[in-house]
């Protein structure tokens, strides 16, 4: 069941349609937020995680630095999807990819390709952030042109995106909810880009583990912390919002 948001600051969802040969409408948010706050929309766009923005407005509710926004905007047909014949054209410019990787990237989509979408409706919408939710895994191609592939978060300047491919599992067994668990990928993936948080290798179950392993995700989801070391890299007037945001996902149940 998809929660309708009920408060003010939801009501300001803003609505993204595009649809072939009609003109795109949005409707930018209308705040009166303060100079210092951040404003983060989040598209939901195929990953039924409809309690999730119940969960963000108890979040919003928390603190007043981090505002996050439903945005509803269509996963436009075939956008970043793997194929076999798109990984035959990657073959073919000379990229080797074993058979291995291509099964596991045909449960991927491409960020690089959503990135000017996501990048056109945050500019309509009128938000500091967007972050886009989906249910395949991300790729993303690095600096040297090497493809990676199977990441949870992915971000760049202010467009970002989570995946919640088999995080309803990694939320059972660390003992939480499905929405809680995209909120912490969101929140991870917003305060690396915005503070410059850099993932680490070790596994510390912090909100910055790298998670080579991807069920390594499990021991960050139990605890919903950021480890001392990652915690001092927020600026100081951040710090309290941040560990308000994180506790509001650390006590939440349905
Ligand atoms: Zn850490």
């Amino acid at each position: 069941m998809i929660t309708r948001p009920t408060n003010l600051l939801f009501a300001n969802t803003a609505t993204f349609t595009s649809a072939p040969k009609r003109r795109a409408t949005t409707r930018r948010i209308r705040s009166t937020a303060a100079a210092d706050v951040h404003r983060i929309g989040v598209i939901d766009y195929d990953a039924k995680a409809g309690l999730l923005f119940g969960l963000l407005q108890k979040v919003n509710r928390s603190q007043e630095r981090y505002m996050f926004y439903p945005v509803e905007a269509p996963l436009p047909t075939g956008l970043g999807r793997f194929s076999a014949e798109v990984v035959a054209e990657y073959r073919a410019r000379g990229r080797r990819i074993t058979e291995e990787g291509e099964a596991e990237l045909l449960e991927n989509v491409l960020v690089d390709d959503f990135q000017p979408h996501l990048s056109s409706i945050r500019s309509k919408v009128g938000v500091d952030m967007i972050v886009g939710v989906v249910a395949p895994m991300l790729a993303w191609t690095e600096a040297d042109g090497r493809l990676r592939w199977n990441f949870f978060a992915v971000g760049e300047g202010s467009e970002a995106m989570v995946s919640a491919y088999h995080l309803r599992e990694f939320a059972i067994q660390a003992k939480r909810t499905f929405e809680a668990s995209v909120a912490m990928l969101i929140m991870a993936q917003v305060w690396s880009s915005m503070f410059d948080i850099e993932y680490h290798d070790e596994c510390r179950g912090c909100l910055f583990d790298y998670c080579e392993n991807r069920s390594d995700l499990t021991s960050a989801l139990r605890r919903i912390i950021m480890d001392p070391e990652c915690l001092a890299k927020v600026p100081n007037g951040e710090r309290e919002h941040v560990e308000k945001c994180l506790a509001v996902i650390r006590e939440y149940k349905r």
